[in-house]
């Protein structure tokens, strides 16, 4: 039909204006003159995704004009936080919607307030993924998100009596707006069955998937907008339904309630997020999320590809899938199947097309986080894939045993198959052989990747290895969350750092200038003044924005080692109230994160954080000198909160953990000192903004590895020779924290002080201390402190996520900006 005498939506004040009251009264059904906070925020939210809605048909028929080679990303997960905020930044109509909604008596960061955030991801995993669909709008490349419309996101977590108490996250009980719901887009997916062997006419293996089950995708797209609003991609989520079909069986026989219940157990696929991304649950229910993300999108993207009139040989020039963890790994087995099956490709082919077009992206070392399906189960839920993996298996060992003539014990390490203890899929190893690259996530992990966790393969396919460093948006992480700081930086260097972070270079030779130095300290503090105010309101915590703000934000994980952190407070609080120690400055340390509900360490490590703060903070001897908050529910909308407020960011792992860190990046980006050990990223920021602006502590990887390869390793030596670590486990051991259940934390007592303790906190902990104690002096010293913290600023410029999104682009998915004319 003809759409010609439409006029579009512009971004002007009147449009927006008009735009905005109209959706109060047609769509929300309300008189103007009595909309409230909630009616106008939703109303913004629905004006803009009209326009977004505009911009991403044009984006679409950009691609499909210019042929483009497309990626798409594969996660399941994806931690988006609020989408409000960052349209209005990323359209560049902040100020105007601010003014407009101003003159209507509303306040818009009020507004802002109203929306949930969308917390589909745990933490690190998730966020990444999310960063990288903003750099891939900004940079115009034609690269979308595939993802689980989950109806739970990660649970809300509140603190009673000192303990964490999980809530679940309806983060849609307020409607989300944006959110387009393409129902016509379904997708069939088939599930449990058998399968019956057939011949071909030609004699061919003909396998037959019967009895199968099925459920539906429904997809839902969030438009994702670049910077200046020019590209608009889209990330796109499936919910699970139930089919109209009612199971006839059953339903025949008169048992309406049971044919429903059937009907619920299909939607309960998309119903909840596990919540946790660094350990493997092996739950049929987890299995089948992960298959239902990859059967979802890889219909979605064949679907797109085979309507251009295309030869599905031609799959890799066109269509790049990037393998977010082992989550999506089944999508070898799902890409071959429906080339194999669906399409009659012969095996050889297919299963280079298959190679071609996947690549994988490892997140991991953590023996608990590799992913392991018995196979038991995945031949009950999905028989044909099972098959399919098992034929994988057997055409890659013999070709390896003879080609490069390995020997027995190698091919049982490169087995797709776990044969020890019943056997399992290892998923790890199938995305790997299924992709032709393997990508770490910082030059440390990479390396780690090869030497650890994959050392067969990468001898056997070096090229196949590369690292991809991560990086962060600097939209949402600097220009949208601190407006202070970015001011500042575009009133000196101009605002091309935020299409172009390099360009913060520009403020190196302004590190050492005394008016500049004076107007950075004040927009931190009056970040910290700001955070003050929220940590009193929800914590009744005061606190002074004189203080150094010390943050360690992250998932509670003991190989992060917040418990290294609280040791050292503890050390601090003992040595003020019994040793009259007076600090060189006042100290406020805010700890956030969430503990997966099943982790007994990490919910205690919040119990010790919380309880400690209850005495330190009620303690007048210390009220000068240190306060402790723990800020509840950590999320993308509280990061944004704490990080332009940080002084000093804590990235304390053990040498060898972290895999890369993304925290570690916004706290530098926002002027935040880091303490940290050589670990994941730490080591290239470090590098970036030079060793002198960052405080370095601890033992390098191949240190720990050796000492907890040969046994070395006892912490009852570090216990014996120092008084400092003794009065501090000491103490937890007695109850001191905990007068009324002194046992409470005598487990970490314990633990600390177990032979061999994985994560190493005691080597560590004196120059720990010391570093601290060194920190302690230089903060005291404005001037000094001003000048490294501009620096960290200034050199960051490497960490942007369009940094890493154009290396992908390059080196794995062969894909190109198609920018508008
Ligand atoms: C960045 C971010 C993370 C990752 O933090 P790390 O310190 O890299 O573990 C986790 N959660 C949220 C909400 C984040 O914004």
């Amino acid at each position: 039909m003809p759409v010609e005498n439409c006029p579009l939506q512009t971004l002007d004040a009147d449009s927006l204006s008009c735009s905005i009251r109209e959706h109060i009264t047609h769509s929300l059904g309300k008189p103007c003159a009595e909309a409230g906070n909630r009616d106008v925020a939703m109303a913004l939210s629905m004006t803009l995704r009209d326009r977004l809605v505009d911009k991403l048909l044009e984006t679409r028929k950009r691609y499909r004009d210019a042929r483009a080679k497309r990626m798409y990303y594969l996660s399941i997960e994806y931690l988006l936080g609020r989408c409000l905020g960052n349209n209005l930044y990323n359209m560049r109509i902040d100020e105007e919607c601010r003014n407009l909604v101003k003159q209507w008596g509303y306040d818009l960061e009020e507004l802002r307030e109203f929306e949930r955030d969308p917390a589909l991801g745990n933490g690190g995993l998730g966020r990444l993924a999310a960063c990288f669909l903003d750099a891939l709008a900004t940079l115009d490349m034609p690269g979308c998100g595939y993802g689980i419309h989950y109806e739970f996101g990660l649970f809300k977590q509140s603190i009673q009596n000192d303990r964490q108490v999980e809530q679940p996250d309806y983060w849609m009980a307020e409607g989300m707006p944006l959110q387009i719901e393409r129902r016509d887009q379904s997708v069939i997916v088939p599930i449990y069955g058998r399968i019956e062997s057939h011949q071909g006419p030609d004699g061919s293996y003909l396998p037959l998937w019967v009895d199968w089950q099925d459920l539906v995708g429904v997809p839902y797209d969030i438009p994702i907008v670049g910077f200046g609003d020019k590209t608009v991609n889209y990330l796109r989520l499936f919910a699970a339904r139930s089919t109209d079909n009612f199971d006839m069986k059953i339903f025949d026989q008169g048992d309406y309630i049971k044919a429903i219940h059937q009907k619920v157990y299909s939607e309960l696929v998309s119903k909840i997020l596990y919540p946790s991304e660094s350990i493997s649950f092996g739950k049929e229910l987890r299995l089948t999320q992960e298959y239902f993300l990859v059967f979802c999108s890889l219909r979605d993207i064949t679907r797109r590809f085979l309507k251009q009139n295309r030869n599905i040989e031609e799959l890799p020039e066109f269509i790049a899938i990037q393998l977010n963890d082992t989550h999506p790994a089944l999508a070898v087995a799902e890409l071959m199947r429906i080339l194999v099956d669906e399409r009659r490709v012969p095996w050889d082919r297919a299963w280079n097309i298959t190679n071609r077009t996947l690549a994988f992206t490892n997140h991991t070392l953590m023996p608990e986080s590799l992913e392991m399906w018995p196979v038991d189960l995945m031949g009950k839920v999905l028989p044909r894939h099972l098959q399919i993996i098992y034929e994988i298996n057997a055409r890659f060992l013999s070709q390896i045993r003879l080609t490069s003539k390995a020997d027995d014990a190698t091919l049982r390490r490169m087995s797709l198959i776990e044969e020890q203890g019943g056997k399992q899929v290892r998923m790890a190893n199938l995305a790997v052989v299924g992709s032709h690259s393997v990508n770490g996530v910082s030059k440390l992990h990479s390396e780690l990747v090869k030497k650890v966790l994959f050392p067969d393969y990468a001898a056997l396919w070096p090229g196949k290895f590369n690292n991809k460093t991560n990086g962060i948006t600097p939209r949402r992480w600097l220009y949208k969350a601190n407006p202070g700081l970015s001011a500042l930086i575009t009133e000196a260097i101009g605002d091309a750092w935020i299409m172009d972070l390099d360009k913060l270079q520009d403020l190196v030779p302004l590190a050492g200038d005394a008016a500049f130095q004076q107007k950075f300290l004040a927009v931190k503090r009056a970040s910290k003044a700001h955070l003050a105010e929220y940590v009193a309101q929800t914590t009744g915590v005061m606190l002074s924005p004189d203080a150094v703000f010390d943050m360690q934000a992250k998932r509670i994980h003991e190989y992060k080692r917040q418990l290294l952190n609280i040791m050292h407070i503890l050390h601090d609080y003992l040595r003020v109230t019994e040793d009259g120690y007076v600090p060189p400055v006042p100290r406020v340390y805010v700890f956030a994160g969430k503990a997966a509900p099943g982790y007994f360490e990490a919910k205690e490590i919040i119990h010790l954080i919380c309880s400690a703060a209850r005495v330190i903070n009620a303690d007048k001897r210390a009220a000068k000198h240190i306060k402790v908050v723990f800020a509840a529910d950590y999320r993308v909308s509280l990061a944004e909160k704490l990080i332009p407020a940080a002084d000093v960011s804590e990235q304390i792992s053990t040498a060898g953990t972290e895999a890369s860190g993304t925290g570690n990046m916004k706290f530098s980006l926002n002027g935040a000192l880091t303490i940290g050990t050589l670990d994941g990223a730490n080591i290239e920021i470090r590098e970036a903004v030079g060793a002198e602006n960052f405080y370095l502590f601890g033992l390098t990887t191949p240190e720990v590895e050796r000492q907890l390869g040969d046994g070395s390793y006892d912490p009852w030596e570090y216990y014996g020779k120092h008084p400092e670590i003794r009065r501090v486990l000491d103490a937890l051991s007695a109850g001191r924290f905990t007068p009324d259940e002194p046992q409470t934390f005598h487990w970490i007592f314990e633990k600390m002080l177990a032979k061999g303790e994985r994560y190493m906190h005691l080597a560590d902990f004196m120059p720990y201390l010391e570093t601290h104690e060194r920190l302690g002096m230089d903060y005291a010293k404005p001037a000094v402190w001003a000048k490294k913290a501009i620096l960290n600023v200034a050199r960051m410029g490497y960490f942007s996520a369009d940094r890493t999104i154009r290396e992908y682009a390059r080196d794995i998915w062969g894909i190109k900006p198609i920018a508008p004319k």
